[in-house]
């Protein structure tokens, strides 16, 4: 149970400095008991009570990573039950199912899916991060050269799925470079898996038939020193397992239930046997509040709007997605080469830098900082008119790549073309481009 925030008033230095925000050292402490400040936000703790309040300041859902280097999938870690509250901060991974008794064929086109379908994204590449590989034969033999085959094809985080103590052993040896999920540790077998994940510095998934026996396994687990836990509530009808979910995440951060404060692992595979409800589950799941997801397979179809789900999400509402100011070509430009400019808002750029793309002629494009707004929403909040627009163009460097001095700007802020033209001075020439970035490609055509 987590200290309350009278208990944290007590440690904090309660001077009410605000150094840390907020006018009182009161305010603060009720902030960090509520997970909506960070303990580092105080510069004048003691080191004595920092110890203290570690756990109070811990997210109320421990953060844990499963993947090596290259591909690390991080869950956990949240604070609020609704996005809109803070953010929601590590999106759940998206794994597929093989079994090691599934035919050679089905396991290589399930990776070779696994592989292919990517999908870049305002700047992001969307995939599945994950493969849950899955020991249905009962052969150690089988499932540790599928662990093998799976590290050595892919570069998925790996659950290691198996009833079989011994069974997890081998794959675990096999891949514990890869730091796979050892899933499942039950009332059963949990020593022998809490040694093995202790031994290999594996996160553990444990799994229990209610939520109080998986509480009770939690304790058990964490008494003998394991940190790293993955919780499976076992539900496995799409009511109980959502219920589960959200009973999980309420009882973490609203009651600082300890024994519940880990990211969960959710099989909508189990659940149906029709592909597009087992991706509407999904998509459930996505929202509230699964840490991994497991499907059965990969189809673009039913994964590309699951992507496109999480990414959404799991995007921090209080911060715009932004590019780096900057001049980007786009094509070979030269130095006849159009200028064109726009805002930061990765959004637009895109679309902007797409649109040229889709042309074929090849330009410089300026992106400037307007602290990631859009093109009409930066002009309205006076972030990008005729002074900033020609003091950015003069400092950016363009100068030097083009040898005409001609700039387009967004038909939208034509209203700026007078000032800007008057900042940029003598030489220069604002042509005004088209309103809808769609109309980028025909106006490059014609004036470029
Ligand atoms: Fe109190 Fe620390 Fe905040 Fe100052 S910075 S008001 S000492 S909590």
């Amino acid at each position: 149970m987590g200290l309350t925030g009278i208990q944290i008033f007590k440690l904090l230095p309660k001077t009410n400095c605000k150094e840390c925000g907020v006018p009182t050292c009161l305010a603060f402490a009720m902030n960090l008991a509520a997970g909506k400040a960070e303990l580092s936000a105080c510069p004048y703790v003691s080191e004595e009570a920092k110890a203290l309040l570690s756990e109070a300041a811990a997210p109320p859902i421990r953060p844990i990573a499963i993947g090596s280097a290259e591909n690390v999938v991080k869950i956990g870690g949240e604070t609020v039950l609704f996005r809109h509250e803070k953010t929601f901060v590590n999106k759940p991974g998206l794994a597929v199912l093989v079994s090691d008794a599934m035919p050679a064929a089905e396991i290589d086109a399930k990776l070779k899916r696994f592989k292919e379908l990517k999908y870049e994204r305002v700047g992001l590449i969307l995939r599945p991060e994950m493969v849950a590989v899955k020991n249905e034969s009962g052969d150690t033999g089988k499932f540790e050269t599928l662990a093998k085959k799976v590290k050595a094809e892919t570069d998925a985080a790996l659950i290691l799925i198996s009833a079989s103590a011994e069974a997890l052993t081998a794959a675990v040896k096999a891949t514990a470079d890869r730091v796979p999920l050892l899933y499942a540790a039950t009332d059963v077998n949990s020593e022998d898996l809490a040694k093995l994940a202790k031994e290999h510095k594996c996160p553990l998934a444990i799994k229990a038939d209610s939520l109080e026996a998986l509480s009770k396994l939690s304790d058990k687990l964490t008494a003998a020193g394991l940190k790293d836990l993955v919780l499976d509530p076992g539900s496995r009808t799409i009511r109980r397992a959502f219920e589960d979910q959200i009973f999980i995440r309420r009882a973490a951060l609203t009651q600082k239930n300890r024994s519940l404060g880990f990211p969960t692992i959710t099989f909508p595979c189990e659940m149906t046997k029709d592909p597009m409800k087992e991706a509407l589950i999904a998509s459930a799941f996505v929202a509230k509040y699964a840490g991994i997801i497991v499907l059965s397979d990969l189809e673009g179809e039913s994964l590309f709007p699951l992507l496109v789900e999480r990414l959404n999400i799991y995007t921090d509402p209080q911060r715009p997605m932004m590019m780096q100011q900057g001049i980007y070509p786009i094509g070979t430009p030269g130095e006849d080469s159009p200028v064109l400019i726009t805002t930061n808002f990765s959004l637009t750029y895109f679309i902007v830098s797409g649109e040229i793309e889709s042309s074929r002629v090849a330009s410089w494009l300026l992106v400037m900082d307007t602290e990631g707004l859009s093109v009409l929403t930066a002009w309205a909040a006076g972030k990008f008119v005729g002074d900033a627009i020609g003091a950015f163009i003069k400092k950016s460097g363009i100068t030097e790549k083009v040898k005409h001095r001609r700039v387009i700007i967004p038909g939208a802020v034509a209203a700026v073309s007078g000032d800007l033209e008057e900042e940029l001075g003598a030489g220069w020439e604002v042509k005004i481009g088209p309103r809808e970035a769609a109309h980028i490609t025909a106006f490059l055509k014609v004036n470029a």
